[in-house]
């Protein structure tokens, strides 16, 4: 293995190895192919990162919010240039299908065009005339160095809800990717340079645990963002808290979407399936779990396998192909207990990702369950994996009061034509992202991402103004101008 490429840590405009002797092998899901090795970077690599992010705050705090804007512009137009390169990077190291990665790389774009809009999101308020002659304002400035932890399924689209942000708001940034997914970092921080970027506003560290954990304890660290799993990201908030640190977390989801007897199903199906098996079930928005109504139901589960046993399965770059692998090979073990633990807990196995595996990658073919109930794990824990569980309902009160068992409360769909359902659903679904009459409810850039119960820890989430108000932090200023002086 030594003879495959090393990444580097970017510190300080540099590429600079790690002091770290542990690497780990990151490779192509859907050919097990290795391409690269990731250092597990040490809290000496982290901490000489976060030094340099805080020294180069200093400056870059100082630098005029159009300005910081700019170099955002300019960004913004290379990301588009290189579309093509980093959509095939993500489906290289991510598995899934390039279509998704377009639309995944599409995303990050919007994220540094929001973000492109500082100038306008950092204005303060202020009121001419609070008392006789007193006047007071808000002013918003950046908070220091800010830390972003990242999850392999959107490698792109997840790093660019932080630093894009953070960055035009005066602040600087140590992010650390995914060890699974590493490398469309390297094209983002060369893209970042011939934009314009002052060395140390941005700053790459690569590795697991011991890099969070630097991030987690450094002084300097002001605020971390995190996106991943339920436990990684209690941990984070915890420990981040604990050292006084500002904290949004990001994680888990186990998603219901309900579809009531009025569903167009010709709209409907093809909504469902991409949320439930596009980017093999990896998305924080993905459909877990689907309740139907009982007068729609045979009709929905006929078409719904007859549709999934079509999907084309394979390698994301070939032409056609909509369901890539899981991303290692210890995600496909946990899906196949997934799939026996439904079995034995006595769900019905409508369509069994274990037939006619492909061992070429970690392929598991779109897997359906139904018969599933609040008590069996299959509905409980968040598989991650094109895994669907379907429950019939007598009506909308039991999809909902199914969903709000749940211990997540990421998004929740609805497919109907009935106004007084989508009132009732919006009022009575415990989820911070709602759908209506389509399958992944995933906000754009400029509203928050941000889910509820056990899917997010912390009060402001990504993106949207709570993004702004996440990375910046308020100065009042009441003052007495008396008009008799003049
Ligand atoms: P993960 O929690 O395993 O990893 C996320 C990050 O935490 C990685 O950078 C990883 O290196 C680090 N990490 C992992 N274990 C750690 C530990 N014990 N101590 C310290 N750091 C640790 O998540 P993942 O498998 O990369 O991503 C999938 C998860 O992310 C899913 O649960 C998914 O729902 C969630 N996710 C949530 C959102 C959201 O917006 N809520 C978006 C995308 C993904």
């Amino acid at each position: 293995m030594s003879d495959i490429r090393k990444l580097r840590n970017y510190i300080n405009g540099e590429w600079i190895e790690s002091t770290t002797s542990e690497y780990e092998v990151v490779v192509n899901p859907a050919t097990k192919e290795p391409i690269c090795q990731v250092p597990l970077s040490t809290f000496d690599d982290i901490n000489k990162a976060a030094d340099v992010a805080h020294i180069a705050f200093q400056e870059w705090k100082e630098v005029a919010v159009p300005r910081r804007a700019r170099i955002l512009y300019r960004f913004h137009q290379l990301l588009i240039e290189a579309k093509d390169e980093l959509a095939k990077l993500i489906t290289i190291e991510n598995g899934k299908a390039l279509s998704e990665s377009y639309g995944e790389v599409q995303r990050g774009i919007e994220n540094v065009e929001f973000a492109a809009s500082a100038p306008t999101l950092m204005m303060g308020d202020n009121l001419s005339s609070i008392a006789t002659d007193v006047e007071a304002s808000v002013y918003k400035y950046p908070i220091g160095v800010v830390g972003g932890i990242t999850p392999f399924n959107f490698p792109m689209m997840v790093p660019f809800w932080m630093f894009p942000m953070a960055i035009a708001t005066g602040n600087t940034v140590v992010i650390k990717p995914s060890e699974k997914a590493p490398m469309l970092m390297e094209k983002v921080v060369s893209l970042l340079e011939e934009a314009g970027l002052p060395k140390g506003v941005f700053n790459v560290v690569f590795g697991a645990h011991d890099v969070v954990n630097g991030l987690l304890q450094h002084k300097d660290i002001k605020a971390i963002s995190f996106v991943g799993s339920q436990p990684v990201g209690e941990y984070v908030y915890t420990e981040g808290s604990k050292n006084l640190k500002r904290v949004q977390s990001l994680t888990g989801a186990k998603n219901h979407t309900i579809v009531l007897n009025d569903a167009n199903l010709d709209d409907s199906l093809p909504a469902i399936i991409g949320a439930a098996f596009g980017s093999a079930g990896e998305r924080c928005m993905a459909a877990a779990v689907v309740t139907v109504e009982e007068g729609i139901y045979d009709e929905f589960m006929e078409r719904l396998t007859k549709e999934a046993r079509n999907i084309k399965m394979g390698n994301g770059l070939d032409d056609g192909v909509f369901l890539g692998p899981v991303i290692r090979e210890e995600n496909l073990k946990r899906t196949i207990s997934y799939i026996e633990s439904g079995v034995e807990s006595g769900a019905k196995l409508v369509c069994d990702g274990r037939e006619d595996m492909d061992e070429s990658g970690y392929f598991v073919r779109p897997t359906i369950f139904e018969g599933v109930t609040t008590d069996m794990k299959i509905w409980q824990d968040e598989i991650f994996a094109p895994v669907l569980s379907v429950m019939k309902i007598k009506d909308l009160k039991e999809g909902i009061e199914i969903a709000n068992k749940s211990q997540f409360a990421n998004g929740g769909c609805l497919f109907t034509n009935n106004a007084s359902a989508v009132r009732y659903f919006r009022e009575n679904m415990d989820a911070g992202m709602l759908g209506i009459n389509l399958g992944v409810p995933a906000p754009m850039a400029m509203f928050p991402f941000s889910g509820w119960k056990s899917s997010f820890y912390g009060t402001l989430p990504a993106n949207g103004k709570a993004g702004v108000d996440f990375y910046t932090r308020n100065k009042v200023v009441t003052a007495r101008l008396s008009r008799n002086d003049i």
